[in-house]
């Protein structure tokens, strides 16, 4: 079926009868949110697979970084080093806390911050640095702590294209004060809509809870203003049911990739990122870059496959430093580097249930 529409991705979802199995049982308790059996199950069964000490599931990836950020009680107006080349929820993440998003340049190897530039950004009021480990590509982490431990800033990491990905034989969520992952639909591991904070300290975890149930702490006593932002049971069990299946999913993933790859490689104009040796990815996505010696602009190849079916898309462009809603608040620094990957990135096809047959038909439009 030649004509068949692709898009970049497609939610992975359980067998319909195991997750309808799993949920049978709240029907009979009736607790189908408010950090139930499920919300528990899930929280102790992530802290193994994530390989970290400490969870706090929420309803979103978004909010999760969020009251992350809100937890660590940076004073109002304080300056956040951040990456541009990312998904909007980043930015959006620093600027709803009152802080002020200084952003910081990328590498062309991988898209991810760029840390030999971090310094020159530091100034008396900055607070914080918040990279993102750009399509599960890992941040320089050991160069990014030393400069952080030298000016004494916290590191939030957004992991949120990162489930699953080690780094030297760690979880990349153990890096940094914190890091947080979602499990939207359209990632690697779904809870329909979710997401986590992991760290290490207990005080987080009680603070956490209190930003995302209202601070209650008892029938009687809310200590402290806080938001809701807590996972339901039904998606706390979407994701139990996920991630029985998530190795496998991430195993197909690979093979995928590596079609690509092959396929991809002598292509001349296009360029893949660059993946660290001792790195494990989770193939989350495929992102090439259209160079100029490629005989079409990266948009005129976005529009020949969306003519023939394949939406591919145009992840992370514009840069969130570009946004409208951003025009005009925050200084302008230097992200030539970003600019240009922006404006060369287009993200195929890549899910568990995509077959070699439709990765042929993309490639082949790409070859030309
Ligand atoms: C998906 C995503 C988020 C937000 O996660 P949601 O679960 O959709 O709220 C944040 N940052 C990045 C980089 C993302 O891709």
């Amino acid at each position: 079926m030649d004509n068949q529409k692709i898009f970049v991705t497609r939610s992975s979802m359980p067998p319909y009868e195991e997750y309808i199995e799993a949920i049978k049982p709240l029907w009979d308790s009736h607790w189908i949110t408010n950090m139930g059996q499920y919300h528990q199950e899930l929280e102790q069964k992530l802290k193994d697979y994530l390989d970290v000490q400490q969870i706090s599931l929420m309803v979103n990836g978004h909010m999760a970084l969020e009251l992350t950020i809100q937890a660590m009680g940076f004073p109002k107006g304080a300056e956040v080093i951040t990456t541009p080349f990312t998904f909007i929820s980043t930015t959006h993440a620093i600027v709803r806390n009152h802080l002020k998003p200084v952003f910081c340049d990328v590498k062309p190897s991988d898209g991810t911050i760029d840390e030999t530039k971090l310094e020159g950004l530091i100034t008396e009021r900055t607070v914080a640095v918040v990279p993102v480990h750009v399509y599960g590509n890992v941040c320089n982490v050991e160069e990014i702590e030393r400069i952080a431990d030298k000016y004494n800033l916290k590191v939030i990491y957004d992991a949120a294209h990162a489930f699953g990905v080690t780094y030297k034989g760690k979880g990349i969520g153990s890096y940094g004060d914190a890091s947080v992952f979602s499990f939207h639909a359209t990632k690697v591991f779904n809870t329909i809509e979710g997401g986590a904070a992991v760290f290490s300290g207990q005080w987080l975890y009680d603070k956490l809870y209190n930003l995302k149930n209202f601070g209650i702490r008892n029938e009687e006593l809310v200590s402290e203003v806080g938001a809701n932002a807590k996972m339901n049971e039904f998606c706390a069990i979407m994701g139990l049911c996920n991630l029985i299946h998530v190795g496998e999913a991430i195993g197909h993933r690979k093979a995928l990739a590596r079609e690509y790859e092959e396929r991809l490689k002598d292509v001349h104009g296009i360029r893949m990122f660059e993946k660290k040796t001792d790195a494990e990815s989770n193939y989350g996505y495929f992102p090439i870059l259209v160079e100029e010696e490629y005989p079409l602009s990266r948009d005129g190849l976005y529009e020949r496959m969306k003519k023939k079916g394949i939406y591919v898309r145009k992840y992370f462009y514009p840069l969130t430093a570009d946004q409208r809603c951003f025009e005009n608040r925050f200084e302008r620094t230097k992200l030539d580097c970003a600019r240009e990957l922006a404006e060369k990135v287009l993200v195929l096809p890549l899910y568990e249930s995509l077959s070699i047959q439709e990765i042929k038909r993309s490639t082949e439009i790409i070859e030309g």
